[in-house]
């Protein structure tokens, strides 16, 4: 590429530290190492600058800062909120409702919680992603004890409609978790007006620092630790605060809250341009995931007859110093497995192979959209070429 600094349109993997998210943690890296259950000076500060920063992260949420446990990862919050319900009502038989297209730190922790005898789900949803709320309302039973739908999904770039399904939930006497570990920082939420109860995000996603999440608890939502010990966390999550993690994860909500609109504008607009750019220069490609109803920086696009060739598209991109990701990443096995989010869309497996995910982020510019619009239309239709002297 004639310009050669790397574009990085993977911000649905991870997003870029903010600068002045990683000035805010320098100190915490540094000086002020004391650990915040210690009574002297340097403990009582580390102590104050986690509760500061449990109060950025519930203003981006409309929580209250008691409200906020933070977390190893947006994982971990998925897990504690799922497994964490479940074992704090364990004197009744349980059943677990949730989506075919959730991220597998919901899918995986709700079936290791089938195998411990815990009744499941799953429920469908439409050729875009989205989840239908009559689907929801009809599978509550007397013995629900959670629903878990997601606000935004990884893989198509889909909001779900959770206001809505929080209401039904709670209708139905029935507690509601979003894992909103895309959609933090992306979409507005008020917790406190909504029937959302709990609530998963995490810091990588919003130009945070990875290894850092936090769980939103409604309060009066009882819950069970998974991580026992020296009670920190109000006991809901033992082990010595990741100070540092956790400043970051403060500061960097507080950007995004204060960015939010002007965010969700711009990146709308970069996204609408580069989905035109490839659907008008590439006659085979399509849009996949809801067209309106979608995070203002995801772009997923399919290309037909070509879906088998996702992968060889990602590297000849790579080459070209374009980084983005088939529709199978987050997660750690690269195979190309057909994805089971687009198999959900009713992609059949050849076709679920296909998708290429290009995630616009708060450090992307439109001239870096021009520039991969450049670019990728040659690499589709030398990439056809090749297959097709191959056949
Ligand atoms: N949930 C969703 C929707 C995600 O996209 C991800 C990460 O890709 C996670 C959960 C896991 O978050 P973390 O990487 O912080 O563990």
């Amino acid at each position: 590429m004639a310009n050669d600094r790397a574009i990085y349109f993977d911000n649905a993997a991870t997003t870029p530290l903010d600068l002045r998210v990683g000035e805010a943690m320098a100190p915490w890296l540094g000086d002020e190492y004391g650990n915040p259950s210690s009574l002297h000076a340097p403990g009582r500060r580390a102590h104050a600058t986690i509760d500061k920063a449990r109060e950025q992260v519930a203003a981006l949420i409309g929580a209250r800062p008691q409200e906020i446990v933070f977390t190893g990862s947006g994982t971990e919050s998925d897990n504690l909120a799922l497994a964490g319900v479940i074992a704090a009502q364990c004197d009744a038989p349980g059943h677990l409702v949730t989506s075919a297209i959730e991220h597998p730190a919901i899918l995986e922790t709700a079936r290791a919680l089938q195998r411990r005898g815990v009744a499941l789900t799953i429920v469908p949803v439409d050729a875009v992603g989205r989840v239908d709320p009559d689907d929801v309302w009809r599978a509550l039973r007397p013995e629900t004890q959670l629903v878990s739908i997601m606000a935004a999904n990884n893989v198509i770039g889909t909001l779900q409609p959770v206001e809505e399904i929080a209401r039904i939930t709670r209708d139905g006497g029935v507690l509601f978790h979003t894992d909103a570990v895309q959609a933090a920082g992306a979409v507005r939420f008020d917790v406190a007006a909504s029937a959302i109860d709990l609530l998963s995000l995490s810091g990588h996603k919003l130009h945070g620092p990875k290894g850092v999440g936090a769980l939103y608890v409604r309060q009066g939502v009882t819950l069970a630790p998974l991580i026992h010990g020296g009670g920190q966390e109000r006991g809901l999550r033992s082990a010595t605060e990741n100070v540092a993690g956790i400043v970051g994860l403060g500061r960097a909500a507080e950007l995004a809250a204060v960015h939010l609109s002007s965010e969700i504008a711009a990146l709308s607009a970069l996204r609408d341009r580069l989905i035109a750019g490839i659907l008008d220069a590439c006659r085979n490609a399509y849009l996949i995931g809801d067209p309106v109803r979608r995070l203002a920086g995801h772009v997923c696009i399919g290309f037909s007859g070509q879906e088998g060739e996702a992968i060889r598209l990602l590297l000849a991109l790579d080459e070209a110093g374009v980084a983005v990701s088939t529709g199978s990443a987050c997660s750690a096995s690269h195979t190309a497995e057909p994805s089971y989010v687009l198999q959900a869309l009713g992609f059949d497996a050849f076709r679920a192979r296909g998708a290429l995910r290009l995630t616009l982020g708060r450090q992307n510019t439109a001239e870096e959209v021009e520039r991969v619009l450049a670019v990728l239309p040659g690499l589709v239709g030398s990439l056809r070429r090749i297959a097709t002297s191959r056949r």
